[in-house]
């Protein structure tokens, strides 16, 4: 028998590799937003058209890229967040996988323009399905814009896949929302079919999540703060009353990173007890920051899984913030008064 055994070619690879990344227009819009946020930006336009069927944008403010990092960008496993094993446990940035960029252009049409502080010009750049069809020098500003456009126009059956307007929006503004709640000094604003649906000035967790989240949490959010040497927790829940029926604004950052935890969600539920009315689920955005020696978040390319290497301390510890905060504010019933 010949041998059969071939490497696959690079665009196959990367539409391969983008199946895992990118599943749906909210996931290119996660990903520009953590590159922009990671690219040191104080200023973030999220733009969308049809659901981001059409056109996912963002346009930051940030480092910017030289011409030939902007052409590298667009490689798999090409990043400038890591070089070593070392420096995988001791992530900070958002991102270090260098497989977004990638995935996404070897799924979309994409226009990247790009320009760092210390250069006249910038770089445009054309791509279509992992090709790139034009590179030249053009004038724009500092930072970093990139358009998604026409997101799995080369694999029909994703683009069929895709859900209604309402329900891909619906995603794209959760992580809008996680990106924006993480990050109170950085200014974010998000147009949808050019109209402009939340303009986001730069000012205090407290400020952010009114203007995000409604007025309605203006007079229900309780400070929550614990320090330790092994842990920090952060933030803000909601008073008792605020609850509400449906699930939702309830938000675990992990080295300012959105985390979704079943575990943790039980920890601030179990400092609730008693308190809540019936069916109803407090609001909570809390921050956890520990070494990232110790958490895992490799467990899936999109990262809002994690393993802690101590996961029942870090229990204890955010149980015990709510419950603190909750005490604090004067809602829990206090044990002086009972029998
Ligand atoms: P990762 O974020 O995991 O490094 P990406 O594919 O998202 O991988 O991006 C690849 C590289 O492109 C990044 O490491 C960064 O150097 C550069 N880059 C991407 N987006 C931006 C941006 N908005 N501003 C500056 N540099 C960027
Ligand atoms: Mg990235």
């Amino acid at each position: 028998m010949a041998d059969v055994i071939q490497l696959l070619p690079e665009y196959l690879a990367n539409q391969i590799a983008a199946g895992e990344v990118v599943q749906r227009p909210a996931s290119v819009v996660k990903e520009l937003l953590e590159n922009a946020v990671d690219a040191g930006a104080s200023q973030v336009q999220l733009i969308i058209k049809d659901a981001g069927k059409q056109l996912v944008q963002v346009v930051d403010n940030g480092a910017g890229m030289s011409p030939t990092d902007a052409r590298m960008s667009l490689e798999r496993h090409a990043t400038s967040k890591i070089r070593s094993t070392e420096d995988l446990f001791r992530i900070r940035t958002l991102g270090f996988r260098g497989e977004a960029l990638a995935s996404i252009a070897a799924v979309a049409q994409l226009e990247l323009r790009t320009k760092q502080r210390e250069y006249d010009t910038g770089t445009l750049l054309l791509v279509e399905g992992s090709q790139v069809m034009s590179q030249q020098p053009v004038a724009c500003p500092d930072g970093t814009s990139i358009a998604v456009k026409n997101l799995f126009y080369n694999v029909p059956a994703r683009r069929n896949f895709l859900k209604s307007n309402a329900v891909e929006m619906r995603h794209i503004l959760d992580e809008f929302q996680h990106v924006a709640l993480a990050n109170p000094q950085t200014t974010f604003s998000l147009y949808q079919n050019e109209l402009e649906v939340f303009n986001l000035p730069a000012g205090k967790l407290s400020q952010r999540i009114v203007a995000l989240l409604g007025n309605g949490y203006k007079e229900q959010l309780a400070a929550c703060e614990e320090v330790t040497p092994f842990i920090t927790v952060k933030g803000f829940i909601g008073k008792p009353e605020s609850a509400k029926k449906s699930r939702g604004d309830q938000f675990f950052f992990v080295n300012n990173r959105f985390i979704r935890s079943a575990y943790l969600n039980h920890a601030v539920l179990a400092a609730y007890e008693g308190l809540l009315p019936r069916d109803t689920h407090p609001f909570y955005v809390l921050f956890l920051e520990l070494d990232p020696k110790t958490i895992d978040i490799n467990v899936h390319p999109t990262k809002t899984e994690i393993k802690f290497e101590d996961e029942k301390t870090v229990y204890a510890i955010v149980r015990a913030a709510v419950k603190q905060s909750l005490g604090i504010h004067n809602m829990a019933p206090s044990l002086d008064f009972e029998g």
